[in-house]
Parts: C-alpha cells; structure tokens; sequence
C-alpha cells in the first residue's frame, strides 16, 4: 500500500548498528531521487560497503530484480524478504552478481555477514561458492523478545495513510510488532508459518516493552503488524492497562479474530486505550466454505459475534475470499449483502490464493479442473482469472457506494480515528484523488496511457 514503514528493514538495520560504524536506511517507495540508478549507484560507490536490500512483495520482484542488477558488483550485498526467501535460486539466476541470499528471519544472520564469519558456518543463508549454489540449513527462529526495538530515528521520511498514492490523512502513521505467529491453523493462510514455511509457534513480546516502544514513537497512529492481537487476552488486557495508566494518547489499528466480541469488559478497555479500528478475517459468508478453510467459526457465530460488536465505537473492517474451491458466482456475489447484514464498515475481499506451503496449495493441486498462476491466485475451467476479476469489480461496486463511503468517513469521525485536521486535509486532497481514480478508470477503458 506504499504507507506502511519498512518495519522489517528496520529490525535489520537496528541489528547491525554495533557491528557498523554508519547506517543509511532508503525507502525507494518514498524516496523517488534514489531511482535514479546513476545517482544511487554513486550515492552507494561513495559511502558504502554493506548493501542491504529487502523484497517483500511479488509485484517489486522484478523491480528490485533490476535494481540490483544496477548496483556496483564490487560492492558486498546480502538480499533478504519474503520473496527472496520464497524465490532463491530464480534470485541467484536473475542476478548473476549476486552472492549473499538471507532466508527467512535476517536479524541474527546480518550480524554474522557483518563481523565476516564465514558463510559456510552461517545458518539461514544460501551464497554462491566458485558457481554453485550453496544452501545452508535453516536458521532456528528468534524468541520476538530477544529482538531490538525498530530505530526510527533511521527514517528519512514520514509516513501517512494514502490510497492511490494520495496522502488521504494529515495525521503520522506507524506500526509495532508485539508478537509473531498465531496458534491457528486456517488453510488458506501462511501468516503462522514464517518465509521458510516453519510453523512459527506463537511468540509474544512483553506489554511493558510493548507500551515502552509505544512512548517514543511520534506517530499517532498506530498498526499492530501482530496477526491476531488477542492470542492472549490477559497479555492484551495488561497493554490496554498500561496505555491507559500511562495515559498514552494515541489511536490504534489491530488485527483479530471474530472471538473477540466474547470479552466484553476487554472491548471496554480497548476502546479507552485507544484502540479504534479492527480487522476481522470472516472470509466466508458460507458455512461449507468456512469449514473447507478450517476457519474455526461459521456464520451463525459471525452473526452473533457482529450483534455485540457494533455495540462497541469500534470501525470494523472485514476480510474475506472468493474463489474458493466449488464456490459458484452467486455464492461470491452474496459477499456484500452478507456484509452489510452483519453491519461490517467497510471490506476488503482477495481471490484465494495457494501460496507457498499454504495446505491450499495441494488440496488445488488434487481437485481436478483447479489451476493456479504464477502469482499462485487460484482459478478454475469454470471461472479464469478474468471472470474472477469482473466478479470482483461487482462485489466492489456493490458494497462501496456512494452513501456506504460517507457513512464510513462518518463513522471514522465519530470515533475519533480522525480528527478535525485531518478531515481538512481529506478534503482539500479529495480531488487529486479523485482525478487519479478516474485517470486510471480511462487508461483502463483506453488502454492508453495519459500524460500528467
Ligand atoms: S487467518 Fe488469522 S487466525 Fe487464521 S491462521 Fe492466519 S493469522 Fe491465524
């Protein structure tokens, strides 16, 4: 989305600092003088010695592909990410000056390439040695408490909620990570497993340095990147104690399952810590499908859980997936009804996708007339990716009218998730947003390209 901090990068940079003598830490999402690869190929010439790059994302994959391909090969460079983890040996052989690759969690890793220990002794990497490519074993996973708190001070740059690249809030948004993993076992998902598709058992960081980190952070809006934020509801209830002691003034966006309408009191808390936005993965409005997810929960239970939630000031934004295995167009269809039944603000719906190590990916593999493409988006003889695309736009169109936009930015006023400057700036940016939406709706429609 463009606005989240490179928290990941960051974690790594606060590893190396004693092992370093300067850090330079660049977001070329952000920082647009630096894609000039000339400028940044002398920037790095000049004052570096360690490269760092970090890629996460499939669609930066070939991006970064040629980024790194730009750079001066004399000088050492490690890449590390979700995608470099998920896609080694393609790296290596896109790259051919490149020798260094981390897999999954870098930060002890980086620390060893920095003091120089010989890669052959470093778990967690794959190198190349005289043309061959040499994987090491897998490095065991950190304990999330034993890790540094990100520095934000290496930031060079603030970041801000924008949609299509437009800065849609006045407000500073950040994110902390209080824990990693999640017990759960959905099917589709790959969020408890870390980039090596080891089951990363849930590991959670003390509310104490939670609520420290809290302190020094300038933002006022904070993501918790947690998976599921009430694993543990008395370590939640003690960071909601906490703020609230400490009278920490800020607002909050965490991630949850359904379950949590069953703690009333802990909603109670919440909201007076400051917590104002929640994001609940229903994923399905059909029972079969749920149960075909091992979701954990069926529709009756979303109902129910959304009877008591909307009690509570709370925005609640709701995941779900289509496209799941036997579901017909109508049954996909029925996603934005079903989410205005259960008073859902606002959605956010995914075609499903058999990613690496994720069980969906061999049940898609057994189940006869499923395919999925390069970029693993499941698709059937009966529904390719382009009947799925224009099914999408319907759920899109359906739910996100005119009247439901407004009664979303209403309900974010109402709560307080912005406030009266940042609906100004909403306001006056309004139009820039508007005339890239309809920019892109013409080249779309066009096929050409505009200029401006
Ligand atoms: S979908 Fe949510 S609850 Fe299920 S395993 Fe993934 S992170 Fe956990």
């Amino acid at each position: 989305m463009g606005f989240f901090p490179p928290i990941g990068l960051e974690y790594i940079a606060t590893a190396l600092k004693d092992h370093v003598g300067n850090l330079t830490l660049i977001d070329l999402r952000q920082e647009r003088e630096y894609n000039n690869p000339d400028r940044l190929r002398k920037f790095i010439k000049e004052n570096i010695d360690l490269v760092c790059v970090s890629v996460n994302w499939s669609y930066f994959f070939n991006d970064v592909c040629n980024l790194i391909n730009q750079l001066p090969n004399d000088i050492k460079l490690v890449v590390g990410g979700q995608q470099a983890t998920d896609n080694v040996e393609e790296l290596f052989q896109r790259c051919p000056d490149l020798d260094i690759i981390v897999r999954g969690e870098g930060e002890e890793i980086i620390q060893d390439i920095a003091q120089d220990i010989d890669l052959k002794d470093i778990d967690g990497v794959s190198y190349r040695n005289n043309g061959r490519i040499i994987h090491n074993p897998n490095r065991q996973l950190p304990k999330v408490d034993s890790l540094r708190n990100p520095d934000r001070s290496l930031r060079r740059t603030s970041y801000h909620i924008k949609s299509k690249g437009v800065r849609l809030f006045k407000t500073v948004f950040d994110t902390v990570l209080s824990a990693r993993g999640c017990p759960f076992k959905c099917k589709f998902c790959t969020m408890d497993l870390n980039p090596l598709g080891q089951k990363r058992n849930y590991s959670a960081r003390s509310p104490e340095s939670v609520v420290e980190e809290i302190k020094g952070i300038d933002a006022n809006i904070i993501f918790f990147a947690d998976d599921n934020f009430f694993v543990n509801p008395q370590r939640t209830e003690k960071i909601f104690d906490l703020l609230i002691e400490q009278g920490i003034n800020k607002r909050y966006i965490i991630q949850v399952r359904l379950e949590i309408y069953k703690y009333p009191h802990l909603l109670r808390k919440a909201e007076k810590a400051g917590f104002k936005v929640m994001l609940i993965g229903i994923e399905s409005p059909h029972d079969w499908i749920l149960e075909q997810l091992d979701k954990g929960f069926n529709s009756e239970e979303v109902r129910k859980a959304f009877k008591v939630l909307k009690d509570y000031p709370f925005f609640y934004h709701c995941y779900f997936i289509y496209g799941n295995i036997g579901e017909s167009r109508e049954e996909m269809l029925y996603i934005p009804r079903f989410s205005q039944e259960i008073g859902a603000d606002s959605i956010s719906f995914q075609k499903l996708q058999a990613r690496k190590f994720s069980p969906v990916k061999e049940i898609v593999k057994k189940t006869p007339g499923y395919h999925f493409d390069s970029n693993n988006f499941v698709y059937s003889d009966r529904y390719s990716i382009k009947d799925l695309r224009q099914i999408q736009k319907i759920i899109k169109k359906s739910f996100y009218t005119p009247s439901k936009l407004c009664s979303m930015l209403k309900k974010l006023y109402d709560i307080k998730f912005i406030m009266p400057a940042d609906l100004l700036w909403f306001f006056i940016r309004f139009p820039a947003l508007l005339y890239k939406v309809l920019a892109r709706e013409i080249e779309k429609r066009t096929g050409k390209k505009k200029n401006g």
